[in-house]
């Protein structure tokens, strides 16, 4: 029997059919359903206050954050993250510059940023990395000092707080994935949060081909989601808090087994609730973790090198220099973790790994 790195979590079937049969009754598949509005509601109480926005998926959000906030010129971002928070950058023809991240959460140093900063700079676009939080009140100082715009990739966020209230709930902008391989999830989608309306409506408009009925206002696209996916939504969403404390548990037990090798793991900081959305562990090598990679394979247990390469590395994109980011991204590897993994499986994978060193 195989493991893969993640797995979806499917709600019973008979609930989904339960939504099923009010959109055959209803015959409304898409276009704003009333499926789609209870989930936005119920994700805004969720995340204490903020205006969710459902959408097709985290890198349509994405363009369309960077389109709404008018951006244009260099945008500084992180090196590593999944490569959409780059190619969306890329794609709404702005240019992405890279700064460097820090050694305890593998988010972007926000003591690196304001060096990067030029005349032709319009924002800040950084992921919270695994879950883990962005400085977020270093980088509003600094946005604030120098008038730029702030959009967070909240694509691993979901379920996480800081300081008190929902990571999502920070910037201008955050965007989310609720892709099937993320921790919430509607099969495929993704969601703008915003707390300015002037902005949310322009995101409203903008998702929506750019018109209300006959009134034609501005360029758009499609960014709109389905029944379908709203319905995945509103099964797993009351599920998120039993996701978080099954996920912790593998986790303290991994951390458990792996103890006595020499690995290294993200610092959660202060002030964060986490939410275990990823299981990453640094090895001493890039040699040490193609061992332990092939190792686990050879026994059907697929990891995945998440993060690399460290997106300044991307053949479209040259000339930065980011050595954390680069030299983490050579050692990283991301091990099976989904809350439906048995503890007994998770031991079994790290006696595999202890064996590899003994
Ligand atoms: C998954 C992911 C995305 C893209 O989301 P999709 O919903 O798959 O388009 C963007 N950024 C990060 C960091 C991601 O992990």
């Amino acid at each position: 029997m195989s493991i893969n790195v993640t797995k979806s979590y499917l709600p019973p079937l008979e609930e989904y059919v339960g939504y099923l049969e009010g959109i055959w009754e209803r015959g409304w598949l898409t276009n704003n359903g009333p499926l789609v509005q209870r989930l936005e509601a119920d994700l805004s109480t969720v995340l204490g206050g903020a205006r969710v926005q459902f959408m097709s998926n985290g890198t349509i959000a994405l363009q369309v954050a960077i389109k709404a906030l008018e951006l244009t010129g260099e945008i500084i971002t992180t090196p590593f993250s999944y490569v959409a928070t780059t190619t969306a950058i890329l794609w709404e023809g702005c240019e992405p510059v890279f700064v460097d991240i820090e050694e305890q959460t593998f988010c972007i140093d926000a003591a690196k940023i304001e060096a990067a900063i030029t005349p032709r700079t319009s924002a800040i676009l950084a992921t919270h990395v695994y879950g883990y939080p962005c400085d977020v009140r270093a980088i509003e100082d600094i946005a604030r000092r120098h008038q730029l715009k702030v959009i967070y990739d909240g694509a691993h966020a979901f379920g996480v707080q800081v300081h008190g209230r929902s990571l999502l709930s920070y910037g201008d902008i955050t965007t989310c994935s609720f892709h099937a391989t993320k921790l919430f999830h509607t099969s495929e989608g993704g969601g703008i949060i915003t707390t300015d309306e002037e902005l949310a409506r322009k995101v409203w408009l903008y998702k929506s081909f750019g018109h209300i009925g006959d009134e034609y206002y501005s360029l758009g696209i499609n960014g709109k989601n389905s029944e379908f996916h709203a319905a995945m939504g509103l099964c797993n969403l009351p599920r998120v808090p039993e996701f978080i404390a099954a996920r912790r548990q593998l986790s303290e037990l991994y951390r458990t087994e792996l103890a006595a090798l020499p690995l290294r793991y993200p610092v959660t900081p202060a002030e964060t609730e986490y939410n275990y959305a990823y299981f990453p562990v640094i090895f001493d090598s890039e040699a040490r973790m193609h061992r332990v990679k092939d190792a686990l394979a050879a026994h059907g247990i697929n990891t995945r090198r998440y993060f690399f390469p460290s997106l300044n590395k991307l053949p479209y994109h040259t000339g930065a220099v980011c050595p954390v980011s680069e030299d983490i991204a050579l050692r990283v590897l991301c091990l099976p973790f989904y809350q439906q993994l048995e503890p007994e499986q998770v031991r079994w994978i790290c006696a595999l790994i202890r064996n590899h060193y003994a």
